[in-house]
């Protein structure tokens, strides 16, 4: 029985040596929808999550900024937390992998593994910083594409040719870190021996713990046959020791899923006010039905290694691995040079994260899809959804009850077969949301707000507030209306779990759980209608940077010129630099070469500036673009009026490529 469920659900552990964007959001408010919904419905269900906190990206991240790799996994364990926090996500807890309890269970899984036979040894021979004193991964290799010899490509692959290769291969390699010529030396490395779970791995993409998509790639990876998997990275590595192999560390993605379980002891720790026993941990994890939420660039480490791991270690296999597809913004890939790279933090500043859960909620099912977050698309959504349908039922509906019947809710509904029809609607919107179907949960829930706003348009309550006589049936209409929107928040709870808060506060503390849809609320006096959510205005957008123009066509690479000369800080700190919004851009009447631009310096009023630009750029494009202008450029009087400034571009006589900033610079903003 559903009741009897003991749900343990994860989502991917986020990179401890970055900021929570856009993309990371969309697994982290699908699972939490889920959880929600679980909640909703008097499951036992817990949600924990972790910081992955090892490998060498943190500890260069580490050195980079000065500090340690503890204090900046700290620091961005603090702002993960935050920002999950300000988007309602309800983690049980939220943890870290680099604590005690991960260790003794990554030691626990790795030497009950090889007790098992499945771990062995051998000698590998990898590129080798001579400077830094350490093995390179492949991504912090640099050189010369073997193919079509473009400089400055990585260890693995070409990013003009789309080559793939090994890093030997590459011409001219040097080390990201140094500079310095990469030596090839060799050393012991530890593998899992990941073919010995074959047999079972292939009776896994047989059950339904895989998304049919997700069990034929899985397939696919197995026919092609299983390799051993390189477990150990040498020092120095931030990470945990593996136990008898002096300056031997766990490669990050043996500890990471293992954080899973060991962010489920430290929870339970907590619960239980003492420490779990390592046996008693183990014991746990199989009383879970265990749901792993995650992006489908990491299905190989969840859907091949996590369970062949487990199996080494005589724990329970996940019950199921939910994956979903990436975000794109304005149908690009999120990228810092696009200004297409947004973090949780760029978007709070100027919208209510209620809103992005419910823009992901409509457009994502359980298959692993993209999804595209348009910001056109988006705000046409939440005027149109939530403020004209959703919002509209009790605004105005609360607003005439409390004008003319002292708010007062009536003893009966004029309607009952109405109210019950949106209460029978659980049921499928429950099925949908348990299947992660949460588009068609969406659409079930408008097409019912169409149906109360139907309701209300047709007995006209208005008309009723002229004539004090019909003030006991506009009470009535009022009553079954808001009783509509309160069917419909209980079901949107999971998506807008704080909107849901604020109206069960405002209707006096009702419940809004599924099971008391079917309860009216009557009789009762409702407080004054308040605000509850605003629209989306188009200068609310305006941050999010338009698709630039596409680069004009690359010529042959220009000579290098010498610098000119030389300056000191005097001489540069006068030129006032500033950033400038382009507010529109037009061409010019009887110039080719120009563009005239509106710029906004954050002075209150907009400039006029003259740009030699118009071949390399179509205006349009160009609205909405932040540029940097030199602010304190006597102003020149041209043929077609006078520029008060410029904006600066690179460019070699031939290409002009204009300067822009990353997201979240405002117009006035001085660059030094
Ligand atoms: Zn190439």
């Amino acid at each position: 029985m559903p009741q009897s469920r003991k749900l343990l659900v994860t989502s991917a552990l986020p990179y401890a040596n970055g900021p929570i964007h856009l993309g990371h959001l969309v697994e982290y408010i699908q699972t939490d929808i889920w959880v929600r919904y679980q909640r909703l419905r008097g499951r036992f269900c817990t949600y924990v999550c972790a910081d992955d906190t090892h490998g060498t990206p943190i500890m260069l991240k580490a050195e980079q900024e000065g500090v340690t790799p503890e204090a900046l996994i700290t620091r961005v364990g603090q702002e993960h937390a935050r920002d999950f926090a300000d988007f309602g996500i309800s983690f049980d807890y939220f943890g870290s992998t680099h604590c005690p309890e991960n260790e003794q269970l990554a030691r626990d899984v790795y030497e009950r593994s090889r007790a098992g036979g499945h771990i062995t040894r051998r000698t590998v021979e990898q590129a080798f910083d001579p400077v830094k004193n350490l093995f390179l991964p492949d991504r912090f290799i640099k050189g010369t594409c073997p193919r079509c010899h473009s400089p400055d490509q990585y260890g693995d692959s070409c990013e003009v040719c789309g080559a793939t290769y090994a890093p030997s291969d590459l011409e001219d390699p040097v080390s990201a870190l140094s500079g310095a010529t990469p030596v090839s030396r060799s050393s012991e490395h530890h593998f899992f021996r990941l073919g010995d779970f074959t047999a079972s791995l292939k009776a896994f993409t047989e059950t339904d713990a895989l998304q049919p998509e997700a069990a034929n790639k899985l397939r696919e990876w197995l026919d092609a046959g299983l390799t051993d998997w390189d477990i150990s990275r040498d020092a120095p590595y931030f990470g945990f020791s593996i136990p008898g192999a002096p300056d031997k560390f766990f490669y990050v993605w043996l500890d990471a899923p293992i954080g899973y379980m060991a962010t489920l002891w430290r929870l339970l720790n907590a619960r239980q006010g003492r420490p779990l026993t390592l046996e008693e941990i183990r014991k746990a994890w199989g009383d879970y039905e265990i749901h792993h939420f995650i992006g489908k660039d990491i299905l190989y480490f969840h859907a091949l290694f996590w369970p062949a791991m487990l199996e080494a270690a005589g724990l329970a296999r996940p019950h199921a691995i939910h994956a979903h597809g990436f975000l794109t913004i304005n149908g690009k890939k999120m990228s810092k040079s696009r200004g297409t790279f947004i973090t949780a933090r760029d978007y709070l500043a100027h919208l209510p994260a209620e809103y992005l859960r419910y823009y992901l909620a409509a457009k994502l099912n359980g298959r692993i899809e993209d999804i595209d977050l348009n910001f056109d698309d988006f705000r046409a959504r939440i005027n149109a959804d939530l403020v004209g349908k959703l919002i509209n039922i009790a605004s105005r509906s609360a607003q005439l009850l409390t004008r003319f019947a002292g708010g007062r809710l009536a003893e009966t509904l004029p309607d009952p077969a109405l109210f019950q029809e949106f209460a029978a609607a659980g049921e499928d919107i429950g099925i949908h949301y348990e299947r992660r179907e949460y588009s068609r949960a969406i659409k079930l829930i408008m097409e019912l707000a169409d149906r109360a706003n139907r309701y209300i348009d047709d007995a006209k309550p208005w008309e009723m507030g002229r004539d004090p006589a019909q003030h006991g049936a506009l009470r009535a209409v009022c009553t079954q209306a808001l009783n509509l929107f309160r069917v419909l928040m209980t079901y949107l709870q999971p998506v807008l779990p704080a909107a849901a808060a604020q109206v069960s506060t405002w209707l006096g503390g009702t419940d809004l759980s599924f099971e008391s849809a079917g309860i009216p609320l009557l009789g009762g006096t409702i407080e004054p209608y308040q605000h509850l959510m605003r629209r989306v205005d188009e200068k609310d957008l305006a941050w999010v940077a338009p698709a630039p123009a596409p680069p004009p066509a690359k010529t042959q690479a220009p000579a290098a010129r010498a610098p000119a000369a030389t300056i000191d800080t005097a001489d540069f700190g006068r030129v006032d630099l500033r950033v400038a919004a382009v507010v529109d851009a037009q061409t010019v009447e009887g110039a080719d070469k120009l563009l005239r631009l509106s710029l906004d310096l954050g002075e209150g009023r907009l400039r006029t500036v003259f740009a030699g630009i118009r071949r390399a750029y179509d205006p349009q494009t160009l609205i909405g673009r932040h540029v940097i202008c030199v602010a304190n450029l006597a102003a020149r009087k041209m043929r077609f009026g006078v520029s008060e400034g410029m904006v600066l571009a690179a460019g070699d006589g031939q290409d002009i490529f204009l300067l822009g900033v990353d997201t979240g610079a405002k117009p006035g903003m001085p660059v030094r």
